[in-house]
């Protein structure tokens, strides 16, 4: 790698040019762009374009190949490189600790998935887990502190962006509010760290993921432990003015005035998050409504989701009603959000969508009879193929995109450059 391909841009406007053209080449990276395409596309000179493509070749920010730019075969098609450098990325879920270090992409170099964590016992502890499991990976798979970007960290909790710190998250006990959970991971790594909100972590993967076929404009929803959503708008996610939008959670529902956690009565988490399902499906089993939970229950077998999941396969009435029922509730918001911000799409993630299909028929069911016919002609209903690696693959590309945004890129992109020169290596 030729560490000097920068050192003849003498100002900040030329750095800044350089920034803007990598920046449309990664938006373009799935399926590459060409030199003409890039003039075009900025407005640039021919001449500028190449000059600029040269310097990012040289430092190794972008490769040169065959492919097709437009539909049409081109030897000089000019694609991101993804493995030009890495990101730790941390995945914090409610009983989940997943660590891994991604390339550009977030495609995992190396991973590790920690299931029953109790993120209860607070930020020190969990935090330092992750820490270690990070440290492990990168040494056991020899990969140098020099090649990592920055840290990117997803928490099931409403986040306040700019100083990553968790803001009142009502599922994290033991210590999270107001923790310095960015300071926390520059400390460690001496590299910058980034924390947002899990949602929109796994939103940023799963519009990397659709790459150039969708327009930007969709909302994600995890339907987890907690219900949120991730809201994208022009391809970036929007986090509102204090970073707590998309909680969707805490929407009411007509007929209901349940005591929700949050002070507020009929919240649609206190009936469709999982650990309110998992709440109603034991009193079911107790109440005898269910007769496949009651015989669960009467053979000492943990009453859980899962749980459910299995009534429906054993075609229990009540365990059908009761997940149909649970879609026309999440249905009822979505009904909602569709006419409010009339997305192209709404994908679903998180472990409930294994309950299946009779939850989607329930969500689909309420969104087509409630939301405008305008607002649903075009709008894709569907579940988010990326499972587990949702937020660890995001987190990997929130770091990207903080790195390489052209209004940072003068200062986290040529920091990491003169660190990772081979004569400063320590
Ligand atoms: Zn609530």
């Amino acid at each position: 790698m030729n560490n000097n391909a920068l050192d003849h841009y003498y100002n900040m406007a030329d750095i800044l040019t350089v920034s803007q053209v990598l920046d449309i080449v990664i938006r373009l990276s799935g399926e590459g762009t060409t030199r003409s395409e890039l003039a075009r596309l900025t407005g640039f000179s021919k001449s500028t374009i190449s000059n600029h493509v040269e310097t990012l070749l040289a430092e190794n920010l972008v490769l040169e190949g065959s492919g097709f730019s437009r539909g049409r075969k081109n030897s000089h098609c000019i694609y991101f490189n993804a493995d030009c450098g890495c990101v730790i990325s941390v995945d914090v879920g409610v009983t989940s600790l997943n660590v891994a270090v991604c390339n550009l992409v977030g495609k995992p170099l190396a991973a590790s998935f920690q299931e029953d964590v109790d993120v209860n016992l607070g930020p020190h502890i969990i935090l330092n887990q992750a820490i270690t499991t990070a440290q492990n990976l990168l040494n056991h798979n020899h990969i140098p502190m020099t090649k990592v970007f920055g840290i990117g960290v997803g928490i099931p909790a409403p986040i306040e962006f700019a100083t990553g710190r968790p803001s009142q998250p009502p599922l994290m006990h033991g210590g999270w509010g107001n923790y310095p959970i960015k300071e926390t991971f520059e400390e460690a790594f001496g590299k910058p760290a980034f924390v947002d909100n899990d949602v929109n972590i796994m939103a940023m993967a799963e519009y990397e993921a659709e790459n150039t076929h969708n327009d930007g404009n969709f909302l994600f929803v995890k339907l987890g432990t907690g219900i949120g959503c991730g809201i994208f708008c022009g391809g970036k996610i929007y986090r509102g003015a204090s970073g707590c939008a998309g909680d969707i959670g805490h929407i009411s529902i007509e007929g209901n005035d349940d005591l929700c956690a949050c002070g507020n009565r009929g919240c649609l988490e206190n009936l469709a998050g999982g650990a309110a399902i998992q709440k109603r499906i034991q009193w079911m089993a107790q109440n005898g409504k269910s007769d496949f939970l009651a015989s669960c229950l009467a053979k000492n077998e943990p009453i859980t989701c899962r749980t459910l999941g299995a009534g429906i396969l054993a075609q229990d009435v009540a365990c059908k009603e009761f997940v149909y029922q649970t879609g026309l509730y999440i249905g009822e918001v979505m009904a909602k959000l569709v006419n409010f911000y009339n997305p192209s799409m709404v994908v679903f993630g998180g472990g409930l969508i294994n309950l299946g299909d009779l939850l989607f028929t329930g969500i689909r069911e309420k969104i087509y009879r409630c939301s405008t016919a305008l607002a649903t002609r075009n709008l894709q209903i569907k579940c988010s193929s990326l499972g587990e690696q949702a937020g660890i693959k995001g987190a990997a590309i929130m770091v990207r995109d903080r790195i390489f945004m052209p209004s940072q890129f003068s200062k986290n992109y040529l920091l990491f450059r003169e660190e990772a020169r081979p004569n400063t290596l320590v």
